[in-house]
């Protein structure tokens, strides 16, 4: 199923200093301002692979995308 993707351009929202990935449905999607849209995409795997053209460290929302969640 296809959802618009998002990453946070902060780090300080989650424990281990990630930049996190949401959909653009998730209730921790961060602010217009501290994040930056990555596309519309058929999984969270992807749009990781496409938030890595950003950040090293990436990481999936524990809430929105748990299947691409590691720390
Ligand atoms: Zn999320």
């Amino acid at each position: 199923m296809f959802h618009h993707y998002y990453v946070n351009k902060l780090t300080s929202g989650n424990p281990n200093f990630n930049h996190e990935v949401h959909k653009s449905s998730c209730y921790y999607l961060p602010s217009e301002y501290n994040r930056i849209y990555l596309g519309y995409f058929n999984s969270c795997a992807e749009a990781m692979q496409r938030a890595k053209a950003y950040y090293s460290n990436v990481d999936g929302c524990a809430v929105c995308c748990p299947e691409c969640h590691r720390q």
